[in-house]
């Protein structure tokens, strides 16, 4: 091996090169996404100049880590996730979270959850240290430009809240009216309370120098910049009293985009050990089906999750596609190996034919070899298998209804049956 200088740097470790497999982006991501991973190698090589990263848009190459994108967190604790025993980890783009509409999250929120996920495939624990990327309380989620419509007519009056995350931002905006009849007056208000107030005939608070006053009302404001505001703040816009056009009606677009600078975390070096450990080369794989270009493919993988982030609760992912015409509920269930039912419920896949579940590891999986089983109208479709060993009780975790249960996993079996169906 090369040795470079001095006794003391005997253990001088060569350059290690990992091959990261990056899923396509799907269709509906936004530009937030575009090169994220890019960034994330960058980052994780300056940090640690004997680490290189190679990677790779295709699934015929052998690989270290693949990198899954994924649509929405709403309802979960994660905006990422490490599956170590599949060398995969999983960005999520965006949440329903605000409105019920999926926004995207920002350049900054997407590039820093994939580097943080990264140090995990590389073998890092979570640090205590608020500004090390691999601390799991520094999370935080902040949309990227997020763009709200809202049909209105004369004499109403609309709040549309910023989405913010931070307990202070600053965000550009602007607003406008599709029917050139229809004015408004906008302002950047701390909360909903201010449209109470107003429609309560009271005063309302705004906040002025946010807000450019224009005599007749806007049609089209210009691009307005807001700085310092609370979570909870808004727009507000107070259609023009116009008795002659009351019938006619606008969309209001309302567009804003966080400027806020995110916080700033440091990339730390890793030990030498993990600076150098051998990867099992993944791959030639089957495409993974978070691409969508695979529909007519029914597939079960079962990535029992290892490292949990935030909420600390280990859950077993299940993850895959199915195919475009088939259309409702698949059966999953999840038998052990006395052939007992541990969990029976029906999924119902996403729009774009994938779906997810993540399943909380409670006290009733018990160490042992599980069984999934996906059907479709009473039919089977794919099995795969999983084990959990080693649990071990951690008390302080007891609230989620039972006891959740750490697991160590240890030579993941996995058998996946793929179907293709012809119709
Ligand atoms: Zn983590």
């Amino acid at each position: 091996m090369v040795s470079l200088g001095s006794l003391g740097t005997s253990m001088a470790q060569e350059a290690h090169t990992y091959t990261i497999y990056v899923d396509p982006l799907p269709d509906w991501a936004t530009n937030n996404a575009a090169n994220v991973m890019e960034d994330t190698i960058t980052a994780w090589h300056n940090a640690n100049p004997n680490i290189n990263f190679v990677l790779t848009d295709s699934p015929q190459q052998q690989y270290d880590f693949e990198v899954q994108w994924i649509k929405d967190n709403t309802g979960g604790q994660w905006a990422g996730e490490a599956l170590l025993a599949s060398h995969i980890m999983q960005v999520t783009l965006g949440d329903s979270m605000c409105q019920s509409t999926w926004f995207p999250y920002s350049r900054a929120t997407l590039d820093k959850t994939a580097e943080h996920e990264l140090g995990h495939l590389l073998g890092l624990g979570h640090s205590t240290d608020p500004n090390n990327i691999m601390n799991p309380d520094g999370t935080y989620f902040q949309y990227g430009t997020i763009t709200q419509y809202e049909t209105i007519s004369a004499a109403h009056n609309y709040f549309a809240p910023t989405c913010a995350g931070f307990s202070s931002n600053s965000f550009s905006y602007y607003v406008s009216s599709s029917n050139k009849n229809l004015a408004f007056d906008a302002y950047v208000v701390p909360s909903a309370q201010s449209q109470t107030d107003f429609n309560n005939g009271k005063m309302f608070e705004s906040y002025p120098s946010c807000t450019q006053a224009t005599q007749n009302g806007w049609i089209t404001t210009p691009l307005m910049t807001c700085n310092n505001v609370p979570s909870t703040s808004g727009l507000f816009i107070i259609m023009k009293d116009s008795p002659s056009l009351s019938n006619q009606l606008t969309t209001l677009t309302m567009q804003i985009t966080n400027i806020t600078p995110p916080p700033s975390f440091y990339i730390p070096v890793l030990p030498i050990t993990q600076q150098t450990q051998q990867i099992q080369p993944q791959g030639p794989s089957s495409p993974s089906p978070y691409q969508g270009v695979m529909p007519q493919d029914v597939s079960v993988d079962v990535n029992p999750v290892i490292l949990t982030d935030d909420k600390h609760v280990q859950l077993i992912t299940i993850s895959g596609g199915v195919g475009s015409n088939q259309n409702g509920e698949f059966e999953l269930t999840i038998t052990d190996e006395n052939g007992v039912k541990v969990d029976d419920r029906y999924l119902q896949p996403s729009s774009d034919h994938n779906y997810q579940l993540k399943i909380p590891i409670t006290s009733k999986y018990h160490s042992g070899q599980y069984t999934v089983l996906l059907s479709y109208q009473g039919n089977p479709q794919s099995s795969t298998t999983f084990e959990i060993i080693n649990q071990v009780t951690t008390p302080e975790f007891g609230s989620l209804a039972g006891v959740i249960i750490v697991i160590s996993i240890i030579g993941v079996v996995i058998i996946s049956r793929r179907f293709r169906f012809h119709f």
